[in-house]
């Protein structure tokens, strides 16, 4: 008796459900008519618009061509005139006023789109989508919604960024960190390093991050033309990276009063290279030469570093052994003269500063890895750029406003 009474509870429970997603279905049908009306242009004969490119007017060729906007509530068709000038230029003056987008997508239906695509592969995200708000596309026209926005900012030759640096007022007495670093991604022809930089006032959460992996140049472009740049000029910043020369070379046109360090980290690991090379891999000559190291980096300064690592160094090796130790301290020493400059980490630790791009390279996880490094995925040159551009910006102003920011790049970059 008691299954008898579930069953009609449960038969009642699926009615009632069903006829409220009927109710729902009705009033998404009637948005869609609504919103097809108002945006159609009005039946009827239609005046002369002036011409976009001569002003001069323009009659209408065909009435009422159809064009599909994707929506929250459904596909809204959309009739638009057809004018054409004498000039020859054809247009919609619906479209124009309007201002509809480039992919037929509404202003929401496009945000949750961009906001997918940068955290999810282009197929998961398809099947996300209509899971969460029933929008259908499939994965290659949202493979197509990612490369058209982004490919007229990411892609163009003068970088133009529209993030404010995060260095005003707020916390104008705190050092300004900057920290490069890089990430391997694999293309289609082989891995490639992307380079990310982030910029934050000590002690302050918001940080802005900006990626690049096509070239040098536009990298250092992107801080230059940053809004807020000025502004770094009379701030105290310190600037830590891995030991690439052309990062200090670019730190010195772009901060040249700021405090330089060779990450920690990146010094530890050409050590740890060099005592394995010499020593061989977890023998107790290894962690010996290691111990010392970091102990001599930070307490003992740089002159002590360069002891030590000459101590190791074998004079005059006759044994290939000793050929082969030489060989590799004198790579760790190299690399350590090249960067003598950058190495006061008791400097930095005496001021509370880090010592160690950590921030950074847990920064390229989330900002890049966890996108572009995923089983299997490789990227074009291109998309690849693309990508990073997208998840920094992503990164730096958080999803809620990353449409607006992809829009604003679009409009500054044409
Ligand atoms: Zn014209």
């Amino acid at each position: 008796m008691g299954r008898k009474d579930d069953d009609g509870d449960r038969a009642l429970y699926e009615d009632s459900y069903d006829e409220a997603v009927d109710d729902l279905l009705d009033y998404h049908r009637n948005a869609c008519e609504r919103l097809s009306r108002k945006w159609s242009d009005p039946t009827g004969k239609a005046h002369a618009v002036a011409c976009p490119k001569c002003r001069k007017d323009a009659w209408v060729r065909k009435y009422g061509v159809k064009r599909t906007i994707m929506t929250r509530f459904g596909e809204v068709s959309v009739l638009r005139n057809y004018h054409v000038c004498r000039c020859g230029h054809g247009f919609y003056p619906r479209d124009i006023e309007m201002g509809f987008d480039d992919d037929n997508l509404s202003r929401d239906v496009l945000k949750q789109v961009l906001d997918f695509v940068v955290t999810d592969t282009f197929e998961a995200s398809r099947e996300r989508l209509d899971l969460h708000h029933g929008i259908r596309l499939s994965a290659t026209k949202l493979k197509h919604v990612f490369e058209r926005k982004s490919k007229p900012f990411a892609d163009c030759e003068r970088p133009c960024p529209v993030v404010k640096l995060p260095i005003g007022t707020k916390r104008a007495h705190s050092p300004i960190m900057i920290q490069v670093d890089g990430s391997m991604i694999r293309h289609t022809d082989g891995w490639h390093e992307t380079k990310l930089m982030s910029i934050q006032a000590m002690g302050a959460t918001d940080r802005v991050y900006l990626a690049e992996s096509l070239d040098k140049d536009r990298f250092e472009a992107q801080l230059r033309e940053s809004p807020g740049f000025a502004t770094l000029k009379k701030r105290e910043v310190f600037w830590i990276a891995d030991g690439a020369p052309w990062i200090w070379k670019m730190k010195e046109r772009l901060c040249p009063n700021a405090f330089a360090l060779l990450d920690f980290y990146h010094v530890l690991e050409h050590g740890e290279e060099a005592a394995k090379q010499a020593y061989g891999e977890g023998s107790d000559k290894a962690s010996c030469f290691m111990n010392a190291l970091t102990h001599r980096l930070i307490w003992k300064g740089k002159e002590a570093v360069f002891d030590l690592v000459k101590e190791h160094t074998p004079h005059r090796p006759r044994k290939k052994v000793d050929k082969h130790r030489a060989e590799s301290f004198g790579k760790l020493l190299a690399y350590l003269e090249s960067n003598r400059e950058r190495l006061n980490y008791r400097y930095f630790l005496e001021r509370g500063w880090p010592i160690g791009s950590g921030a950074i390279e847990s920064a390229h996880k989330s900002v890049l890895q966890k996108r572009m490094k995923l089983a299997g995925m490789k990227w074009s040159k291109k998309n690849a750029q693309r990508m990073a551009t997208l998840r920094a910006l992503r990164s730096s102003v958080g999803p809620t406003k990353f449409t607006d920011a992809i829009l604003k790049s679009i409009r500054k970059a044409a």
